[in-house]
């Protein structure tokens, strides 16, 4: 069986994930627009406190199958704060998650953390690596060397971590095809379960967008995006890691059942600060600001900078517009049965039509849709044309 059906195959329907925004850096990166801030111990144990709370204050109505600490840095966190928010983290979910990733700079990998997280449930270790240069690391303002993500990486699997992503960004303005193809074979060198890629976007109000507004760096074009998308398929299949999104690739059996849960428009709880829930019909979007978070919890009312209710029509093309994303796409018998009144036959058809005479789109078995590869290449702007479906 290929990874993609077993992927496929797998998509659990009702499972729920957690997500913990720990929104803490010891640096910003030239390219980040994630909620962060400098750590301070103070600040530290008023975020603990408050994710306690909160919590508290927003428990689940069943138990969690996934668990993902993102930021920020959650690994900058010293190993009593980690146990402190592992044992938080737990108590929510009222079972071992299935799978439980923590994302790691290489500067913050120590020993110590690894034998705690592990210890505590943790399952998968998620390090942003970027580059393995110099020079490229340099562009993107990250504070590690090639030699201390080699390191940070040794010390993971000497800790026991069995299942590891490594995360890699391409098309950085001055990187030639070359360069990229270094950092691939670096990684796949590694031999890590998972690898993650991603082609840079400049994000507004970012170090590396005002660089770009001034003209100090040029944007790759979109013909050459191509190219780097291309050969990062090429030699991450030829290496054993299959593609089952986009910008993800794995070892069978290591494909992100948390991100899964997620495309597939499932529901899932966000805690921290900036952190986003889909739960029980409504979107919700904490205060990007540590402080407006805090006080909410406080006083015992979590505050939203966003809550919405969440319509079928907009989950049946969010689960479109994810799932093509996806290398097992969409079954569309599946989704008109999860959501059998939310879209218009006739406007899908015809676009499912459009795509696939214009070779964007494949009709596999019994109403399943994939892209193909030149699709895939185009998901974004597919996506546009879901999101101008009409709806019911
Ligand atoms: S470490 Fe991650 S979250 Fe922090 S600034 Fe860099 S990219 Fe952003």
């Amino acid at each position: 069986m290929t990874l993609q059906a077993k992927v496929h195959e797998s998509t659990p329907p009702v499972t729920l994930g957690v997500y913990v925004h720990v929104p803490f850096c010891a640096s910003t990166c030239d390219f980040c627009a994630f909620y962060q801030e400098k750590p301070q111990r103070q600040e530290l144990e008023r975020y603990l406190a408050a994710v306690e709370g909160e919590m508290r204050l927003r428990p689940l109505e069943r138990p969690a199958n996934t668990v993902f600490w993102g930021g920020g840095t959650p690994g900058l966190l010293p190993s009593k704060d980690l146990k402190r928010l592992a044992h938080a983290t737990r108590t929510l979910c009222q079972q071992s998650p299935e799978e439980w990733t923590v994302e790691m700079a290489p500067s913050t990998v120590k020993a110590d953390k690894v034998d705690t997280l592990l210890n505590s449930g943790v399952t998968r270790m998620s390090m942003g690596v970027q580059s393995f240069q110099t020079k490229t690391l340099d562009a993107l303002g990250r504070l590690h060397s090639p030699d201390q993500a080699r390191k940070a990486y040794a010390t993971l699997r000497a800790g026991g971590c069995d299942n590891i992503n490594l995360d890699l960004i391409f098309a950085i303005p001055g990187q030639s095809l070359d360069a990229w193809a270094e950092d691939l074979k670096a990684a796949i060198a590694l031999e890590p379960e998972h690898i993650s890629t991603y082609c840079l976007t400049f994000e507004e109000d970012t170090a590396l967008w005002l660089k770009l507004n001034k003209g100090q760096v040029r944007k790759q074009s979109v013909e050459d995006e191509a190219v780097f998308y291309e050969i990062t398929w090429e030699i991450l299949e030829k290496a054993g890691y299959a593609q089952y999104e986009v910008s993800n690739f794995a070892r069978p059996g290591y494909a992100c059942q948390h991100n899964l849960n997620t495309w597939a428009m499932h529901e899932w709880l966000g805690y921290g600060p900036s952190a986003a829930s889909q739960y029980q019909g409504e979107r919700l979007t904490n205060p990007h600001d540590l402080n407006a978070w805090v006080q909410g919890i406080e006083v015992g009312k979590p505050t939203f900078e966003e809550r919405i209710q969440v319509s079928d029509p907009t989950l049946f093309v969010d689960a479109w517009i994810f799932g093509l994303r996806t290398n097992a796409g969409v079954d569309r018998r599946l989704l008109e049965k999860r959501f059998p009144s939310a879209w218009d036959k006739a406007s899908l058809d015809t676009l499912l039509s459009a795509l696939c005479e214009t070779n964007l789109l494949q009709l596999g078995s019994e109403d399943h849709y994939v892209l193909t590869p030149q699709g895939r290449l185009l998901a974004d702007a597919i996506a546009e044309q879901f999101m101008d479906l009409p709806q019911r």
